[in-house]
């Protein structure tokens, strides 16, 4: 039966199914590399600094800060519309990989760089959970 959600959603592929299985989980993790120990984002075969295959799934804090980020006041899918105006960003977590995701919780003209935010998740159908960042303190 078809849900309420009216947005896309993610299709899992070999190399990202890990971390959408982990934010069903209310967990946020990602590859690290085994070779030289960073974290990477989006979820890749081998490693974008040393070009290692091995890795490891792994647990990291969901804390980070804004590092870039638009607001869409438009919206390019019907399923945006009753959303608008909303954030977009590039999230810099403490562990130093940067994903990108929504900013919730606050106004879009609240959005700053260099703002403290941490990850909470929205299990947006019984199959999918995405992972959203809100401002943290
Ligand atoms: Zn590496």
């Amino acid at each position: 039966m078809a849900g309420e959600y009216k947005k896309p959603l993610p299709v899992p592929s070999e190399d990202s199914g890990p971390f959408w299985e982990a934010c069903r989980r209310h967990e946020l993790c990602l590859q690290r590399c085994e070779a030289c120990g960073r974290f990477r984002f989006p979820p890749a075969i081998l490693c974008p600094e040393c070009h290692s295959l091995a890795f490891q799934w792994a647990p990291v804090s969901g804390r980070g800060k804004v590092w870039s980020f638009v607001v869409f006041h438009r919206a390019y899918h019907p399923g945006f519309a009753e959303e608008l105006p909303y954030t977009v960003a590039w999230i810099e977590l403490e562990e130093g990989a940067r994903v990108i995701s929504n900013v919730v919780g606050c106004r879009p003209d609240e959005v700053r760089c260099d703002m403290s935010v941490e990850v909470g998740f929205e299990d947006v159908t019984p199959e999918v959970t995405l992972p959203k960042f809100r401002p943290r303190g």
